[in-house]
């Protein structure tokens, strides 16, 4: 199985933080779709089935019309060999939601939502430069809830100047729509992006570590005691409604990433990334010669792979599966290793699976950085 997904690189703002790959210019749109089913002929051969999700990401896809996204799906679907139950997930800002939109969107296949709505306070909307008001997030939450019973929000915390208490209630108003899934990521500041120069020139101030963990740790606090499973750091979702397309990554699934500056993996060791260049992405598949780079993952590089993504899954690393697949070797190494984080009670065994314990799992990524093996 596998997942395929589609970039596609078109905003009508930046945001501020944002250092995904895309462009403001509507140059190139109309074309989008034609390259995007030649890249998928080109690269058809490296499906492996049946296609479990269908997943339109970006950049914002929820700005291009219904009728050309359902005609793709009508092309893969078609031509695929993909399960009854595809999961197909399109990513939407609230500004592009409106009733006969979502509608739209149902009758043409999409079957799951992710709501970029990130805040419900107009400073942090403004701060962050989102094309969206609080008013629309509203609005958008309001007619997701009417169309689709599968659907994720998204939310930033750790937002510059944020206190916990606005963390509070920018958790709370957005559980007053009881979505099935929501995703929450800290705000990073990321190379090259107007936050990272606002922040040098002492325009914008980030807030405390301390004060991130604070809101992370109410965060996982608040998901679980309304009966959400916290499945990945970031990540939490109602029995049923964990994201396919998410959960096959974490897992080492492999995906096809279509569009510029979509990342493939083969499930094994190849990975590969789209050029992040629109230009040279379309000239590319116009001549039959795909843009891209990718790299062969050694088995030292697939460890330390799997102990990261492994340890930000509730599920945890399974010594089994480092036994088996990385052999005697890693598996010695790792129980050496595991000693310090067991005494510091950072994590904890159950049963044949190393967790992350509740208290500590903001500092998941050191820790797991902590067993690689470099
Ligand atoms: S809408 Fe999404 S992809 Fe586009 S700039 Fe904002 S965060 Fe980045």
């Amino acid at each position: 199985m596998s997942n395929l997904y589609v970039h596609y690189p078109f905003c009508k703002q930046a945001c501020h933080y944002c250092n995904f790959h895309f462009s403001t210019s509507s140059k190139g749109r109309p074309a989008f779709f034609s390259l995007l089913r030649k890249e998928l002929e080109l690269r058809k051969e490296e499906i492996q089935y049946p296609l479990e999700s269908l997943y339109f990401g970006g950049g914002s896809p929820s700005l291009i019309p219904p009728k050309e996204i359902g005609s793709f799906i009508t092309y893969v679907v078609r031509h695929f060999d993909v399960y009854d139950s595809l999961e197909i997930t399109l990513e939407v800002n609230p500004d592009d939601v409106n009733e006969n939109y979502l509608k739209e969107l149902k009758s043409i296949g999409i079957n799951r939502l992710s709501i970029g709505i990130q805040s419900f306070f107009e400073e942090e909307l403004k701060m962050m430069h989102r094309a969206h008001d609080v008013d629309q997030a509203h609005k958008a939450l309001a007619t997701a809830i009417k169309h689709f019973d599968n659907f994720s929000l998204d939310l930033i915390y750790g937002m510059p100047y944020s206190t916990l208490e606005r963390w509070e209630e920018n958790l709370k108003t957005a559980l007053t729509y009881q979505p099935p899934h929501l995703s929450a990521y800290a705000l990073t500041v990321e190379k090259k992006t107007v936050l990272e120069h606002l922040i040098k020139e002492n325009k914008v101030s980030l807030i405390e570590e301390e004060a991130v963990k604070d809101q992370y740790d109410f965060l996982i606090n608040e998901m679980e005691a309304l009966g959400y499973v916290n499945y990945e750091f970031s990540n939490f979702g109602k029995a049923g409604f964990f994201s396919v397309n998410n959960l096959n990554y974490w897992n080492g699934k492999p995906y096809i990433g279509l569009g510029p500056s979509a990342h493939s993996y083969d499930g094994h060791s190849k990975r590969s990334w789209n050029v992040s260049n629109n230009h040279r992405y379309a000239s590319g598949v116009r001549e039959g010669k795909l843009a891209y780079q990718s790299e062969q993952l050694n088995l030292k590089e697939r460890y330390n792979e799997y102990l990261m993504t492994g340890l930000r899954k509730s599920e945890g690393v399974s010594l089994m599966h480092v036994k088996k697949v990385f052999g005697e070797p890693f598996t010695s190494y790792l129980e050496e290793q595991v000693g310090r984080q067991l005494d510091q009670r950072n994590l904890y065994w159950d049963g044949d699976q190393l967790k992350v314990s509740k208290e500590s799992k903001f500092l998941t990524d050191g820790i797991a950085a902590d067993l690689f093996l470099v």
